[in-house]
């Protein structure tokens, strides 16, 4: 009978509880203080919360398991509560294609039947996975393939974590229990650099990318993730302060004339309004160098005098040139630059006294290559209505 008079242990299962309204909730891509209201919520006690939200996040982020009931250091009772309230989601690759130089491209499909694109770019000794922020894009640059699809919606912060997370299922980059602690990673590396606008859905980007850098998880460093932008610019000084990660401009001309046509966000935020704005990001997210994406384009910005604008644009930024040989796609209105002027270009500004590294073209074979993704699944094109009033023509 003297258990009767002992201190009573808060029960999960007699705290009041709240059912999701809506189905379960994904617990991918909560923010460590969303998952901590939401286990709260559930039924977890105050006092054990912390202690819990550490178990769980080291099983999905570290050891990258999918069900409550391989969480083995939790209580059978509190597992059951956790699969009522609960899932553990990553988008479902669709399709899986193996370019013959490894890359590999990832057709995931999202709430509601929509698709994006996934690329894993393995290099020696890391691996960059690029991924998608949004379903389609707001923006029409006139060589990019996704530019040409109507944004259909901003990915959720869950389906941004997911997409790494499918990607190291993949590349079978979990770690094992027992065994060492991976030194060199696979996927290394990230880069905002899939379909759509980042800076237009930033709110979920930052939260993904904070998930992906948490240490007791998937644990990659800023330094290691690389937002693209095509300059949207009262954004640009919230990815330094709140995400911190390195950051790529999508340039691509020297003169507002030709970076209207080609990037029309310009029509908004032209180039000396960017260019104010990259001032400032370095100092601010405490990083170095901001790279400038440069597509080229026969005949449209690959000239000598265009190599050369570029270095005095950019003068006191610290900054090194990305020129990405133009990747063509069914349709597209351009023609990659000749490689004797993709050189010479790249000369000129190596001169200048800046790394100007020519990218690769990755996984051509397979559609996969820089502002080829497009989904097969939304067939919607833009009208020349909607273009002009999206670029405010
Ligand atoms: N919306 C963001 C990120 C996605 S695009 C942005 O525009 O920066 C990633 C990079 O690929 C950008 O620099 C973009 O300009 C470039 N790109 C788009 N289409 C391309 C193509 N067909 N060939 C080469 N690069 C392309
Ligand atoms: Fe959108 Fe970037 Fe493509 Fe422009 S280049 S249409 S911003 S995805």
């Amino acid at each position: 009978m003297t258990q009767i008079n002992a201190p009573v242990t808060p029960d999960v299962m007699t705290l009041p509880r709240k059912l999701p309204e809506g189905g379960k909730i994904n617990i991918v891509g909560l923010t460590r203080d969303q998952l901590r209201e939401a286990l709260i919520t559930a039924g977890t006690p105050e006092k054990q919360v912390k202690m819990r939200l550490g178990q769980i996040w080291l099983w999905i982020y570290h050891w990258g398991v999918r069900e409550f009931s391989d969480m083995s250091n939790l209580a059978k009772d509190y597992r059951a509560l956790l699969a009522e309230y609960f899932v553990i989601e990553v988008p479902l690759v669709v399709n899986r294609q193996v370019s013959s130089d490894g890359t590999r491209k990832y057709l995931v499909r999202i709430a509601g039947g929509h698709e994006v694109e996934v690329v894993y770019i393995p290099e020696a000794g890391r691996g960059t996975l690029c991924i998608s922020s949004q379903v389609g894009c707001t923006l029409t640059c006139s060589f990019c393939h996704t530019g040409t699809q109507k944004l259909v919606r901003n990915l959720t912060a869950g389906e941004i974590v997911g997409q790494v997370m499918l990607a190291r299922d993949d590349l079978a980059e979990w770690q094992q229990p027992g065994a060492p602690k991976n030194e060199v990673r696979l996927l290394s590396n990230i880069v905002l650099m899939g379909m759509g606008e980042p800076l237009y859905n930033f709110d979920n980007v930052r939260d993904a990318m904070h998930v992906v850098m948490d240490g007791e998880g998937i644990a990659l460093g800023r330094r290691r993730i690389t937002l693209s932008t095509s300059g949207v610019v009262p954004e640009i000084a919230r990815a330094a302060t709140e995400i911190g990660c390195l950051l790529a401009v999508s340039f691509h001309a020297t003169t507002d004339a030709v970076r209207d046509t080609l990037v029309p966000i310009n029509k908004r935020w032209n180039i000396k309004a960017l260019l104010d704005e990259l001032r400032d990001y370095p100092k601010l997210s405490n990083s170095e160098r901001i790279t400038f994406e440069y597509v080229m384009l026969k005949g449209v910005n690959d000239s000598d005098a265009d190599a050369k604008r570029l270095v005095q644009l950019i003068k006191g930024i610290p900054a090194k040139i990305n020129l990405i040989p133009f990747n063509e796609w069914p349709g597209s209105p351009y023609e990659r630059s000749d490689w004797d002027r993709i050189e010479a270009f790249a000369d000129i500004i190596y001169n200048a006294g800046y790394s100007s590294p020519i990218r690769k073209p990755r996984g051509e074979d397979i559609m996969a290559a820089c502002g080829q993704l497009k989904s097969a699944t939304e067939r919607g094109r833009k009208s020349a209505r909607e273009i002009a009033a999206e670029t405010g023509a």
